[in-house]
Formats: C-alpha cells, structure tokens, sequence
C-alpha cells in the first residue's frame, strides 16, 4: 500500500468507525456486530501505526465513546476508567507479551474472562457504598448510585470497612433475565433490546430506580481503582482481597508465568463460554503486579498492561425448511424463518425471526435456500443471510390474507408490516387475551397462553370481558384444568378486578400504550369515563406523551366496541378508577407548575401527589400560579415564574407543603 492509499483507507475507516460508534452510543441503534466494529477499529489502529501522519485529531482509536446525559450527575472518575485493546489471535498475544518484556523482566499475568456488560465505579468510605457511576467518557460518568442499589449482589457494606475504597465492575444481564424481558417486550409489542449488554445499559440508565429493579442485574467486580487503609501488591491478590470483603468477582482468575499457558486459558474459556448464564464476549490477560503496571502506562484510551481477546461469535449455515407467519396482538403480521436444527453457542436453535418483507427482500430469501444463522450476544438466533441461493426460487412473499382468519392484510401509512385489521382475527383474540391476563397487566396468575387457547377453542372466551362471566362448571369441562386449578383460577379472576385503572389500560392493549403511558394516563384522568370524554389535544398534553399515542388512545376510545367492552367489564366489578384519587385537601386551590427534573420523583409522580392532597398542575405559569416547583436544568418556566414573583419552591418544598410541614404562601 503507497502513502496515498494507506491515507485514503484511514480516512475511510475514520469516517465509517465514527459512523458506527454514533449509531451505538447516541441512537442505540447499532447496524453491524460487536465483533465486526471491533475488527474495523482494529484495522484502523495497525494503519495508524504505521502511517501515524494520517491519523485524525477526532480518529475513534484515540478516546473512549461513552457519553453522558445530563439525566444524571456527572462523576469525575479520580481515577480514568479506560477501555481495553482488542486483539483477535494468539499471535497478536504473543506479540503483546513482547511489549510487556521490553520493560518488564518475567512478568506474571491474570487472565479473566470478559464479561459483556457495562463498566461501573463504585465507592466505599468507611465500608459503606456512598456512589456509583458509569464509565462515560472514561473520564466524566453518570451517577448511577440509585440504581446500582437495587442490585442484589452489590455489597452494601463491606465485611471489613476501610476508610476508603473504588472498585470497577461490568453490570450484566443474565441471559434467563434477557429471554424473560424480551419475551414481556414482544407481548407490549415494544422495540426489544438487542442484546444482553444494551438491555443491561438500558436498565441502568432508567431514571426510576423501580425499573432498574425488575431488570434483575447483577455485576462481576474485576478491579480495585483506589484503596485507602490497605497495601495490596497485585491483581490476583486485589481479587481475593475483594472477595473477602463480599464481592461477586470475575468468575474465574488464574495467574500464569508463561504465554503458553495464557493462550491455552484463553482456548479455555473461550470453550467453556457456553456454560455461562451471562455473556463472555473475550479474555482479558493482565499483567499482576501494580508496580510492573505502573511503569508500563497507559495511552489516553487503553492501559499498557493489559488487552482483551475478542471471540468470533459463531455461525452456521442450514437450509431453510419453510417460512411461518405469527399474527401478533396488533395484528402485526410476522415472518419467522424455520430450519434444519443446528446447534449454536451451546443451545439447538431452528427458529429464527425474519422481521418483515423489507428484511427479506434485502437478503434475498427463499425456502430451500441455505441460510447462515449466528447467535446475536449469544443469545437470539439471527438469519445474517443467505449463502446459497437457487435464483429460480422466488424470493419469500408475505402473503395478501391473515393465515388466522383469512381477511386480507395492509401495509399501514409507512410502516414496514403488513397488518391484518380484522377485530374477530382469533389469533388476535388469543394474544389480546394472553396480554390482558399477563403478570404487568391485569396478573391473573393460572391464565397463561395454553389455558387462553383452551378456553377462546371452547368457546368460553372471545373477549377480556367474557373472563368474569366463567363459572366453574364451565372450567371444570376444560380439558387439563383440574377442579383445584379452576377455582384457583377464578379468584385470581375475581382478584384483578380490584387492580388500579394503569393496570386496566394497559392490559386493553391500546396501540403503543405501555406500562408508563399507561400510568400516565391513569394519573393524569384518574377515572376511565374521563378518557371518553377526553381530547386528543387534552391527551397529548401529558409530559412524556407523543403525537401518535395520543392519537391511537383518542381512537381507542372513540370506537363503539371499546364503550361495550368498558360497560361490561364494569358491570362485572371491575375497577376503572384510579387508587390514587384525592386522599386529602391540603393542597386544594393552588395551582403548580412542575419545571426541569427533580432529583427524586419524576413530574409525573410529583403531578400525581399534588392531585392527590386535592392541589392542580398546570403547564404554564401565570400570576395566577401558587407555586413552581423547579428541579435541575428548569428553563423558561424558571425565569417567568422569578419575573412574574411567583413563589419557586424545590422538590423537598414540595413535599414539605404535601405533609403539611410547611405553611402554604
Ligand atoms: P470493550 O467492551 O471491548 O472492552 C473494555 C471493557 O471490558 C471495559 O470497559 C470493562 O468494563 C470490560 N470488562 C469486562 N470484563 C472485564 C474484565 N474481567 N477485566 C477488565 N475489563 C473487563 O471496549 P469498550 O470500549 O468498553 O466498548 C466498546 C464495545 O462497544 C465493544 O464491544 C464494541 O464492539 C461495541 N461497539 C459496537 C458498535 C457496533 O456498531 N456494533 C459500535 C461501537 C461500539
């Protein structure tokens, strides 16, 4: 390559590496794999080497590309939590080695496996955990602390205290809890996660720690950051050291004095990989002693002493046996690819979703073809494409009538999908019905999908509101459904209808109304006869409300089906108001207004407070206005409010004035 082609090639991966880096991190939207971005990265850096004349100010090989948003309180790091440097052979190792002994005579090295999350600090003054936080920029991170309470494994207090102490760890998401929330997600019908390390990232970054919560994360701690009251001489010894004081450390650390031995542990784990329930995604070698470490350095992005070997995700090919079509809860037509079992990553897959035509045209798909299929972060089967194509098959269609009910199915405004808009669609009724019983929903414990389909084939049940009209002679015909189980059955029927209006809307299923738009709207109407009456200017006036969900809950509930069905499900006992209606008068006649964001309750849980002592929340302050109550980063609201001399108060003003312990101005 002449120096003209080298720096036309760094350019280009420049400019493609930057691209994809943003796609990742800002828009969570990755298009290309983990290990395919890191072999352009890779690529990049060796062309910098050599050529470090045409490396760019900007280049992605000189800096960390977390970001921090301004969601939370940024964390400077004392200590910089860098990345590691990729390498994808046993060569690349060997050479790392030689590095290392320039400077250092037989080193000792660690080797760990990497564990596919995301890197976190977490600090301890006098053994109790004071703050957590992301890695961000390596330099500045986000304060995270509330959420990395609510995980289990993290020690709250240390075994021995010690006046001061950080740790760094990767927070994962076992591959069950991955499987769970993307099953939940494909009920709601949300955008799943991609895999287990954006949905851990996700998880953490969640403004309400609640959410955090159920996400069920947990962490690998892998180093000591800063230590005060304690002399440690090397990573193997920190490792013991942290899990006496009551850590969950890397799973597996062994030290090794020859590369031999490293690259064979490497092989090691890479095999074992599958025996994990949390995704590896490499090996990180170490070199033990801090002081060789300290001598060795660190660029601005990497240390010197250590680097991560990358495994290549595995894939194989198959030939496709027949293309399926699933008819989803919106009536959301899905193709699903099936083929000759193979097994990947440990697990026998032969099922794997194709998305929608779109998908299927690019790839150029058809039965018969051989596919290639590889596990996506180890976990979700993925068709990557087709390797053999016979070109007299046709590319797949998907077909013009529901396969459920035979109606003929659209293409909707722009979307992609192909919907079949039959409201009689059974394959409809089935998930409405699962989802209408389903644990975040109205959470009749005993009605998962078999039961549903016993009961919509017998022809029990076609709509939510059929449910509390079952007798147990009824059930008592069902196939598999013993005595027991069908009077268990109905008081778990008779017990939701005590759950709160959120739970109701969002087991109605409204088009793109989740659990949090569901709150929001119960909070916000307090009783379901208002959301009749409501507009859907009125709607989408909630903070947190878009344009199309309000759009698609006015629809909802202007449509006569939806009147019968609320009528029947009232009559039948079920709660169609909020619990949380007015339960004092404390606040009664004062108008708030919510600005900016509040270190503790989102605006929607503050609104509902001030409803609840009988107060009102208003978006716009005027002389008429009590209070504003301004939390971080408030703008405009802030400064009319000064201007005008409306009393501005701060979220414990607020919840001062709701338990009474301050006089109202
Ligand atoms: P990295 O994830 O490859 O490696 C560094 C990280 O490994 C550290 O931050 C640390 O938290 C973690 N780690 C896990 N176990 C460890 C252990 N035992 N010891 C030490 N560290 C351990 O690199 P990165 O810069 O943190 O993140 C970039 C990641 O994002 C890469 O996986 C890359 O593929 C991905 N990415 C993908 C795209 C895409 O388009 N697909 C784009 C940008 C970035």
């Amino acid at each position: 390559m002449d120096e003209k082609q080298a720096r036309e090639k760094i350019d280009r991966l420049t400019k493609t590496v930057l691209y994809h880096s943003k796609r990742y991190y800002d828009q969570d939207e990755p298009e290309i794999e983990d290990y395919e971005y890191d072999l352009l990265l890779h690529e990049l850096i060796s062309l910098e080497e050599a050529y470090p004349q045409f490396a760019h100010e900007d280049s992605p090989t000189k800096r960390v590309a977390g970001q921090v948003k301004n969601t939370f309180d940024p964390v400077e790091h004392k200590v910089q939590m860098g990345s590691l440097q990729d390498v994808f052979s046993s060569e690349e190792v060997f050479a790392f080695h030689e590095r290392v002994k320039e400077q250092i005579e037989n080193p000792v090295y660690v080797v760990e496996p990497k564990i596919d999350g995301l890197s976190v600090s977490l600090e301890y003054r006098d053994g109790l955990f004071v703050r957590g936080s992301t890695r961000g920029d390596g330099f500045v991170g986000e304060d995270v602390t509330l959420n990395l309470k609510t995980i289990e494994s993290i020690p709250k207090r240390l075994k021995e205290p010690v006046p001061f102490l950080e740790v760094r760890g990767e927070v994962y998401m076992s591959q069950e809890s991955f499987q769970k929330l993307t099953e939940e997600q494909e009920i709601r019908e949300e955008k799943p996660f991609k895999n287990p390390r954006n949905a851990a990232a996700g998880s953490l970054r969640q403004k309400d720690p609640a959410i955090a919560a159920q996400r069920n994360l947990d962490i690998f701690v892998f180093n000591i950051q800063r230590i005060e009251g304690k002399t440690l001489s090397g990573h193997k010894q920190a490792l013991d050291y942290l899990c006496h004081q009551g850590f969950p450390v890397s799973p597996s650390y062994r030290s090794f004095d020859s590369m031999e031995a490293v690259v064979e542990e490497i092989h090691r784990i890479g095999e074992n990989r599958e025996q994990y329930s949390f995704g590896i995604d490499g090996a990180v070698i170490k070199v033990d002693s801090f002081e060789q470490r300290e001598r060795l350095g660190s660029t601005a992005k990497y240390p010197k002493w250590a680097i991560a070997y990358k495994y290549p995700p595995e894939e194989k090919p198959t030939v496709l046996l027949d293309i399926q079509i699933n008819v989803g809860r919106t009536g959301v037509l899905t193709p699903t690819a099936v083929f000759e079992p193979i097994t990947l990553a440990g697990t026998t897959v032969s099922r794997a979703v194709l998305h929608n035509q779109a998908f299927i045209d690019e790839k150029k798909i058809a039965v018969g073809d051989t596919i290639l299929v590889r596990k996506a972060g180890d976990i979700i089967p993925e068709v990557i494409g087709v390797q053999d194509h016979d070109p007299q098959r046709p590319v797949y269609q998907i077909p013009d009538v529901c396969p459920a009910c035979g109606s003929p199915v659209f293409f909707e405004g722009d979307q992609a999908a192909k919907r079949c808009q039959n409201s009689d669609c059974p394959a409809q009724i089935l998930r409405n019905l699962v989802h209408f019983a389903s644990r975040d929903a109205m959470d009749i414990d005993g009605l998962g999908p078999s039961i549903v389909e016993n009961l919509v084939s017998a022809g029990l049940v076609k709509s939510p509101a059929d449910l509390y009209d079952l007798t147990l002679e009824e059930l008592s015909d069902l196939e598999r459904l013993a005595e027991k189980s069908g009077s268990n059955l109905l008081s778990a029927i008779e017990k939701s209808k005590g759950n709160d209006l959120s739970r109701l809307l969002f087991a109605l299923g409204i088009r793109g109304i989740g659990q949090k738009a569901a709150k929001l709207l119960s909070v916000r109407f307090l009783d379901i006869e208002k959301l009749f009456a409501a507009t859907e200017e009125e709607i989408a006036s909630i903070d947190g409300f878009g344009g199309i969900m309000a759009q698609a809950v006015a629809e909802y509930f202007s449509l006569v089906a939806t009147r019968d069905l609320v009528d029947r499900l009232k009559k039948a006992g079920v709660n169609t108001l909020s619990l949380s209606l007015p339960v004092g008068d404390r606040l009664a006649g004062r108008t708030f207004v919510l600005t900016g964001t509040l270190p503790n309750l989102t605006r929607a849980e503050a609104g509902a407070m001030i409803e609840e002592q009988g107060g009102k929340v208003s978006s716009s302050v005027s002389k008429k206005t009590s209070y504003v109550v301004a939390g971080e980063e408030a703008g405009s609201k802030l400064t009319k409010a000064q201007k005008l001399g409306v009393p501005v108060i701060d979220e414990g003003g607020l919840l001062a004035l709701l338990k009474g312990e301050a006089f109202l101005g």
